[in-house]
């Protein structure tokens, strides 16, 4: 009886909170948010809503027990996470964040800074805690951040230099980033703290040259700029930060030469959390059409569902949320196993759910006609919600299906181990595969 997909009453108990969080607290403040032009307004419209979430224990508690985190498991977070998204993902997105910047701390950081950090983030009594991720750059040339992992010196691959300015006992931040969360907080004067890939070392390459580094808020030298204006996911904050020789406590970093490691665990992690924020807006559109379909005419004296088309496109969307959310829940069972350790199946589960899910949206819609894009009905937001998740969270072409590529390429790769749950080592060797010139030896 390993394998059985019904909810214990615990996990019952959690899906009706977050349901009732969602609908009771969330959504009345969605539409607002959504449509306000000023994106930063839009940010603190939903704070109300962020600290009734702190509180719920949805913030953070995925953090580990020890350092005063709810210790929450992957699965139970697709149960919590699925809710929430299914009234507004880019919400959701925000808490899910907080796990992207500090469970990279709980995995590589010293006993010192998770005390110190995680215990800062877990028990703040206003429940207003932020904590940024902080990876993506801008566009250019050099810029982005697909190619993180790419095995040139500075200025390819990641480009925010941190200098060791060893004198001082600080490192002196140089350049820019474009698109983290949460990272300006509630005031555009920074997250509580972000925590930051940087390059420590110019000379090398992605695999080597790559570290983080905790940046308070309040940190002199950091501009938050106005936040980014994007077509959905309207109530997230992302951020254009500019780092102009801003100085950080030397005992900030860690997982020095391994920034590389930092970021394909922590977006393994979010995988299947995207994965099922995805089946989430697809159940939102489907459901919606469902009725629709049961209801509405077309002129003709059935309701459309009568018509094989409709009910074929119907089917599919069906299938294919049911396939997705299996996926996604064998994805975080495997995360619960080792550690969040599952690149493979932590990047397929976001990669196909994504797409799959963005697929399912337009059947809705097409199933429905011209009158899903009208604005008066939610399918139109459903479809500005879904065209993130293929494109964001380690975008599935630059990054995440790299990242399968080079685990199943490597020459042990076993291709039952998923299948049969055995753990799959993740390696240096497994990253920069894809990336122009990439050294794939070390
Ligand atoms: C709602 C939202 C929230 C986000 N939150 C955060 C956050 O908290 N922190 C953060 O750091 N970022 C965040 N981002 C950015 C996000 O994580 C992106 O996935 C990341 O910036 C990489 O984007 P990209 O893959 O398009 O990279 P880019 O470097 O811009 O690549 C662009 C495209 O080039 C092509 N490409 C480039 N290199 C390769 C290659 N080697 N092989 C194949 N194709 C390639 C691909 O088609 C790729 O899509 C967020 C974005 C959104 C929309």
């Amino acid at each position: 009886m390993a394998i059985d997909f019904t909810l214990t009453e615990e996990q019952k108990m959690v899906q009706k909170t977050a349901r009732e969080f969602s609908q009771e607290v969330l959504k009345p403040l969605v539409a607002q948010a959504d449509a306000e032009p000023d994106t930063q307004k839009a940010f603190q419209i939903i704070k109300p809503a962020y600290v009734q979430a702190y509180k719920l224990g949805f913030a953070m508690g995925f953090l580990p027990k020890q350092y005063g985190g709810g210790g929450v498991s992957n699965v139970d977070l697709q149960i919590v996470a699925e809710e929430i998204c299914a009234v507004d993902p880019g919400f959701a997105c925000i808490l899910l964040v907080n796990g992207l910047g500090l469970l990279p701390l709980a995995w590589f950081g010293s006993e010192q800074q998770k005390k110190k950090w995680i215990g800062e983030a877990t028990g703040d009594p206003t429940g207003e805690y932020l904590a940024g991720w902080v990876v993506s750059e801008p566009a250019g040339s050099p810029g982005g951040t697909a190619n993180f992992d790419h095995p040139g010196a500075h200025p390819v691959g990641i480009g925010l230099t941190a200098t060791h300015d060893k004198a001082n006992g600080e490192y002196v931040l140089k350049g820019q980033k474009y698109w983290p969360s949460n990272a300006g907080g509630w005031d555009l004067k920074g997250a509580n703290v972000n925590v930051v890939v940087v390059r420590t070392d110019p000379k090398r390459g992605g695999k080597e040259g790559l570290s983080v580094i905790l940046v308070p808020r309040g940190t002199p030298g950091i501009r938050y700029n106005q936040p980014i204006s994007k077509i959905g996911q309207r109530l997230e904050q992302n951020n254009f930060i500019e780092f102009e020789n801003a100085r950080v406590p030397e005992e900030n970093v860690f997982a020095v030469g391994n920034g590389d490691l930092v970021i394909s665990k922590a977006f393994t992690w979010s995988g299947p959390v995207a994965g099922i924020a995805a089946v989430a807006v697809a159940r939102t559109a489907y459901e919606w059409a469902l009725n629709w379909a049961k209801t509405y005419t077309a002129g003709g004296r059935e309701p459309i569902i009568h018509h094989q088309a409709v009910g074929y496109l119907l089917t599919d969307v069906a299938m294919s949320i049911e396939a997705c959310r299996a996926l996604c829940w064998k994805a975080a069972h495997y995360l619960d196993m080792y550690n969040s350790e599952g690149h493979a199946i932590g990047a397929m589960a976001k990669v196909f759910s994504g797409e799959t899910m963005f697929n399912a949206v337009f059947k809705c819609m097409q199933v429905v006609g011209v009158n899903a894009l009208d604005k008066l009905n939610p399918l139109e937001k459903c479809l500005r919600d879904v065209v993130v998740f293929p494109l964001y969270d380690a975008g599935n072409m630059g990054m995440q299906r790299r990242k399968i590529w080079g685990v199943i390429a490597d020459l042990n790769f076993d291709p039952r181990a998923i299948t049969d749950s055995k753990e799959i080592r993740f390696k240096k060797s497994m990253e920069g595969w894809g990336t122009a010139t990439a050294n794939l030896t070390t």
